[in-house]
């Protein structure tokens, strides 16, 4: 059969809710990679699985296929963990050098920021000097010698990167079966041999409720133990900001005030410390709960941070005091109360507006912009208070109001929420 009626075939079998065979979604994957599947066709078959769905056979075949489009990495020795992304997310940036510390190799491939979700290499690189950019061979060595190691992720499944974009244009993006391939698809090329999902819930997330970030839980999980990585996932809080910074330098500076030992909202030091104990039981170390806390304690988390930072060019010594912006101002409470919210959709977009993440994959950002929350869930509140600072200078007016949207007071006091919703 040619490629033309195979696509075709695909769209008819799929339209009326039939399944489709493990070898024609490959045949239709490796041709849209090769650029010979037309984008009307990828498209009506992406909309055919959207409104029927896919049984966990035919999501399985496409995530292999996907992972298996482009280059392939292997580190079995390696754990890795991935967040479905959220405002404020500066759990990599944290839990990989407290778990490499601990004895647990991490090699990751990581990506850019696009829209509210901020990404590990833009955070990196606020950092003076720091480069992402590492051979194989250097990426490889520098696991081996330091234990951890960043890169960008790059052409990694290829058709996953494809399909993705086609998705953002056709309103086929918020499909489980889609959603779930293409992210472990990119792990799977990745190789690490014990994998943690951070499934974020909530206003600032994909997933909106906890029973849709369950069901993506269970489906990441499933598909890389089949695709012989041994996997977790926990299910976050992503309705307010993790943590206090929200912003490149912004949360390379928290993330060093953690890895310090220093104090940080409680929210943040809770997950943290969580997803290093799980990578660490993942990985089979012994009383994980202490190995984290004696890394913190004993200074050799953030030794281990430099250690990494010297290795992939970036000034240790820039870390305690990273540039930001020197624009400062402060939005003051308007009323007194106690705060029930700080909605992390609406401080996402600030943070955007400020300079701090992109719009579009072609702008250019401003590592030195961004938030500083002052006010967490559950705190008092005095009018005029200051609930946050921002850090830059575009479209403050905006960004004073899309704070203070953000921003619910409660007459009553409130209980804050846990880090951690659940675990699978
Ligand atoms: N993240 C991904 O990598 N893919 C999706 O489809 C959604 C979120």
């Amino acid at each position: 059969m040619s490629l033309g009626s195979a696509v075709l075939d695909a769209i008819e079998t799929k339209k009326f809710g039939g399944e489709l065979p493990e070898p024609n979604i490959r045949e239709v994957v490796e041709g849209y990679t090769r650029g010979e599947v037309h984008d009307y066709q990828m498209a009506s078959l992406l909309m055919a699985i959207f409104i029927q769905g896919m049984s966990y056979e035919e999501t399985l075949a496409l995530t292999r296929a996907m992972a298996e489009s482009g280059k392939t990495y292997s580190f079995p020795e390696c754990v890795d963990k991935h967040s479905t992304g959220g405002v404020g997310d500066k759990v990599s940036l944290t839990a990989l050098p407290i778990v490499a510390a601990c004895g647990a190799p991490v090699a990751k491939l990581s990506g850019r920021g696009l829209g509210t979700t901020g990404g590990t290499i833009d955070k990196l690189e606020s950092i003076p000097g720091f480069s992402c950019d590492l051979s194989e061979e250097q990426f490889s060595n520098q696991v081996d010698e330091i234990g951890l190691a960043i890169v960008e992720a790059g052409d990694l499944a290829p058709a996953d990167k494809e399909i993705y974009a086609l998705r953002d244009t056709t309103g086929t993006v918020d499909s489980l079966p889609l959603i779930g391939s293409s992210i472990v698809s990119k792990k799977a090329a990745t190789g690490a041999g014990h994998l943690l999902y951070d499934v974020k819930r909530g206003s600032g997330a994909f997933m909106k409720t906890t029973e849709e970030a369950r069901k993506l839980a269970d489906l990441l999980v499933r598909l890389s133990e089949d695709l012989g990585i041994d996997a977790t996932a926990l299910i976050t809080d992503m309705d307010n900001p993790l943590g206090s910074a929200i912003g490149n330098a912004l949360e390379v500076r928290e993330s060093v005030l953690l890895l310090k030992n220093e104090p940080v909202p409680d929210d943040l030091t809770d997950e943290v410390r969580h997803v290093a104990t799980r990578l660490l039981e993942l990985k089979g170390i012994k009383d994980p709960e202490e190995a984290v806390e004696d890394a913190l304690s004993s200074g050799a988390a953030y030794e281990k941070f430099k250690a990494f930072v010297s290795a992939q060019g970036g000034d240790a010594d820039a870390l305690e005091d990273l540039p930001v912006s020197a624009e400062v101002s402060e939005v003051e409470s308007p009323r007194a109360g106690y705060v029930a919210r700080f909605g992390a959709s609406g401080i996402g977009r600030a943070a955007l507006a400020l300079g701090a993440g992109r719009a579009h994959k072609s702008d250019t950002i401003d590592p030195g912009s961004g938030i500083e929350i002052l006010v967490k869930p559950g705190d008092s509140l005095q009018k005029g208070q200051p609930i946050a600072r921002l850090y830059g200078e575009r479209e403050a007016e905006r960004v004073g109001r899309l704070i203070l949207e953000a921003l619910d007071i409660s007459d009553e006091p409130v209980e804050p929420p846990p880090a951690i919703l659940d675990s699978r």
